[in-house]
């Protein structure tokens, strides 16, 4: 192993204790007193690591380890320090302490590079503070929609305000912006958040691409009645709707046994909510997800003929409103390969796997190529204090992180 096992769990370790709840949970929101001590903290590693930071008006913190020749496209690695309200010590933190670790075994190991190399802690990738997430990775590929700025989270402080108080100059952010070209490609290392590395028994995963979700909300309406004295067939139940379009779309998703489709109703809203009245009014969300696109389209056909179906066989009216559509974003090939490389001489056997959930790649693969290395989680357990990736498995991700890194350097 190239990278230092020791150093990378003590970097762990210190960061955990940064918005610390109970025994192994974190609460770090983005752009607040907590997540600026964990700057603070991550700005003195990457300045040991050679590297020159500062912090954008987007919010991005940003280490900067110049190459010898600073006019070609940076290599880019990342991830975001900021977590959810009830979170673990892991999901982007990961992509952040392994980044650096690769600079700092690069210039341990006097390794020459062309390029430059940035290693980003993306601002509020979660985005439960302002309910809209990726806001750093998206500000810097010019990608962020004028309204993101103005919205307010539970305490009613705009997102503005926010990023002036961590002392950024959002009136400045478009200078932030990085210019088509710049970067070479992009990196991230993240925890699975999932449960196929290991149930396979694997440490690590090669991620194939993120999948592109459908976010709908879709209302039912339907005829409130006394529950006691409606007959079955006069009915217009809008819950037994909701409830068979629920169904629904679980046999959808599960048309092909293994393929990673997903699909989710994980919300319902229900007037009158009275035990004794039929329901009139349902709205629910549903989330579908999926890597390949062609079936992803065919499925969200079926989808909506089985709503029409199912609303007309209860008398339903119904309407679908697209909160967020979204194509799924690929892994450059040569990306993969090499990171496939790196794990065979490890003797790693890497799955390649879809991501379900977002990461600031995503936004990032708008701008440029970009390849994704996953370290197994325990269980599957994420966005939950009992999130687990054990040492031995993120420095296995640092190790094949540092020998994709340098053979992308060796690329100029
Ligand atoms: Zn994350």
């Amino acid at each position: 192993m190239y990278i230092n096992t020791t150093r990378l769990q003590q970097h762990f370790e210190a960061m955990s204790l940064i918005g610390k709840i109970g025994e192994t949970g974190t609460c770090r929101p983005a752009m607040t007193v907590l997540e600026k001590e964990g700057f603070n903290l991550v700005a003195s590693w990457m300045q040991d690591a050679g590297m020159k930071t500062h912090i954008d008006n987007f919010g991005n913190l940003i280490g900067r380890l110049k190459g010898n020749n600073p006019t070609l496209p940076v290599l880019m690695m990342g991830s975001h320090l900021d977590s959810q309200p009830y979170g673990g010590r892991f999901d982007g933190v990961a992509g952040v302490l392994c980044a650096i670790e690769v600079v700092k075994t690069l210039t341990e190991n006097n390794i020459a590079h062309e390029r430059s190399i940035e290693v980003i802690s993306f601002a509020d990738e979660e985005g439960w503070r302002f309910n809209k997430g990726l806001y750093g990775s998206k500000g810097i590929v010019g990608m962020l929609d004028p309204e993101d700025i103005e919205r307010k989270d539970k305490d009613g402080i705009s997102r503005r305000q926010a990023l002036i108080d961590f002392g950024c100059d959002p009136t400045k952010s478009a200078a932030d912006e990085y210019k088509p070209g710049s970067i070479f490609c992009f990196l991230e290392l993240h925890i699975e958040q999932g449960p196929v590395l290991d149930m396979g028994n694997k440490p690590i995963g090669v991620v194939s691409g993120i999948s592109g979700p459908i976010w709908w909300t879709v209302k039912l309406k339907g005829m409130a009645g006394h529950t006691g004295s409606v007959p079955m067939h006069l009915r217009k139940d809008a819950l037994l709707g909701a409830a068979e379009i629920t169904i629904a779309l679980y046999e959808i998703v599960t048309q092909i046994p293994g393929a990673p489709t997903v699909g989710t109703v994980a919300t319902i809203n229900v007037f009158p909510a009275s035990r004794n009245i039929i329901a009139e009014e349902v709205s629910f969300t549903i989330d579908l997800r999926d890597i390949d696109i062609e079936r992803r389209n065919k499925y969200e056909k079926q989808l909506r003929d089985k709503i029409d179906a199912i609303a007309k066989k209860h008398a339903l009216e119904y309407s679908i409103a697209e909160d967020f559509v979204s194509e799924p974003r690929y892994c450059a090939n040569w990306i993969k390969e090499i990171i496939h490389k790196q794990c065979e001489a490890l003797h790693l056997e890497a799955p390649e796997i879809m991501s379900g959930p977002f990461h600031d790649a995503m936004a990032i693969s708008y701008a440029c190529d970009y390849g994704m290395i996953f370290v197994r989680s325990k269980d599957g357990i994420s966005h939950n204090p009992l999130e687990y990736s054990s040492y031995q498995d993120l420095a296995l991700g640092a190790e094949v992180l540092y020998g994709t890194a340098v053979e992308i350097l060796s690329i100029v």
